[in-house]
């Protein structure tokens, strides 16, 4: 959904995400915001102790403690957390932060507060560098950045105002170029962070709506797979299967199996009784067929398929009478049946082939059905098997 943004208030003012989606942020943004910070530091710190230099020229009353400072206590201290920085949880790595820029700000700032060499003044831009550096190169977190500003602006305000020799032109010239200084880079820093925030949240839409469509898309893919009434594999699993099995040079064997009488069981006992007795076949066959790791689908109507590899003739045979059986044993009652049996039974057309490869999906298809004719001819409640694909010597089709 490229564009979406939510509009629920998953960040706030202060550019905050909830500490559910910080957490998650955090935990996939970990070493890539840890290797930020280290090549902003790693810039910052050459730049910053360039500023030694200029306190050569500056501050010469106290470059050595400037120099020491900036040396001795802020680098070593910057390069101490350098090294520390992939160790730190996200709110420890992002407080220790703060207090770094913190340090590397106002311990220049009072040497400069301190120093009474007339070109001290001059070095009064370097302050702002620094709120470019906290604000924009690193960048610290919004609400840090903005604590930091603040702090910053009080901090400075403090200093020239006391600070000896400067004028009021000069201290409200400071206050107006470092004022405008705060708000630039604090605005840099909010477009920034709203930035960062709004496209997690954008990327999590997108992921939550890859996760979606792929659920759907599961559940069609289920839907278009499996019979409604029974929940059995439908005949599109089962033309699949035919074709990906016939690929393979193993017996097979196809069982049409069609409920006897069911158009009187409908007539008899309504067709929601009659939906409820197709479900508890489908649920028989089902058992089976998961116990011998074969195919029972619903070919349509009252009519289902047993489709399995690497059975005997003899075996398929067996499976066919053991169908018949099978269905006979559910003595669901039959009251409407011509014949007077009195429960629900079924014929079976059995067609069995040897090598696939020299035969047919379709006529495959096309024996079961003849031999399901003929075991209806010849009485129902009972399975046959078809002449086409009919191994020498014939099996006789066998009434249970
Ligand atoms: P035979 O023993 O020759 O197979 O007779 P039969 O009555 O079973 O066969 P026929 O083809 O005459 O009737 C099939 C019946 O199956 C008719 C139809 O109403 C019923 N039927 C098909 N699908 C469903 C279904 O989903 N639910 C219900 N309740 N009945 C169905
Ligand atoms: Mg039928
Ligand atoms: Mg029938």
């Amino acid at each position: 959904m490229p564009g979406h943004v939510p509009a629920h208030p998953l960040f706030d003012m202060r550019l905050r995400l909830t500490p559910e989606l910080e957490a998650l942020y955090e935990a996939e943004h970990h070493d890539e915001r840890c290797l930020s910070i280290q090549h902003s530091l790693v810039v910052g710190l050459v730049l910053y102790n360039i500023h030694t230099f200029t306190g050569a020229l500056l501050l010469r009353d106290v470059f050595e403690i400037s120099a020491m400072l900036r040396l001795v206590v802020v680098t070593p201290a910057s390069l101490l957390f350098l090294v520390l920085l992939p160790r730190l949880g996200g709110p420890a790595r992002e407080r220790l932060l703060v207090i770094a820029v913190l340090n590397a700000f106002f311990l220049p700032l009072a040497v400069f507060w301190t120093s009474t060499d007339p070109n001290s003044p001059f070095a009064f831009a370097e302050f702002t560098l620094t709120l470019v550096f906290a604000c924009m190169s690193l960048p610290l977190r919004f609400v840090h950045a903005a604590g930091f500003t603040l702090l910053a602006f009080v901090g400075v305000a403090g200093v020239v105002s006391t600070k000896p020799g400067l004028s009021e032109d000069v201290v409200l010239a400071f206050l107006l170029q470092f004022g405008t200084g705060c708000v630039l880079t604090l605005y840099a820093n909010g477009r920034t962070e709203s930035l960062r925030c709004r496209s997690f949240l954008r990327e999590l839409d997108v992921r939550r709506e890859v996760v979606g469509a792929e659920a759907r898309s599961d559940a069609f893919k289920h839907l278009s797979h499996v019979d409604a009434l029974t929940g059995l594999p439908n005949r599109r699993v089962l033309d699949l299967t035919s074709e990906r099995w016939f690929a393979e040079d193993r017996q097979l064997a196809m069982l049409m199996i069609d409920v006897d009488f069911f158009k009187l069981y409908n007539d008899r006992l309504g067709h929601p009784q009659g939906d409820e007795c197709l479900r508890a076949i489908g649920r028989s066959l089902q058992d089976l067929a998961q116990a011998s790791g074969c195919i029972a689908a619903r070919f349509g109507g009252e009519e289902f398929t047993f489709l399995v590899q690497g059975l005997s003739q003899l075996e398929a045979a067996r499976l066919a009478g053991d169908l018949v059986e099978r269905i006979r044993a559910l003595a669901i009652p039959h009251p409407g049946r011509s014949d007077g049996l009195g429960i629900v039974t079924a014929s079976v057309g059995l067609a069995w082939v040897d090598h696939p490869r020299v035969s047919s999906p379709a006529l495959l298809l096309a024996t079961s059905d003849e031999a399901l004719y003929r075991a209806k001819r010849r009485g129902r409640n009972q399975w046959a098997m078809a002449d086409a694909l009919k191994a020498e010597p014939p099996l006789e089709a066998a009434s249970v």
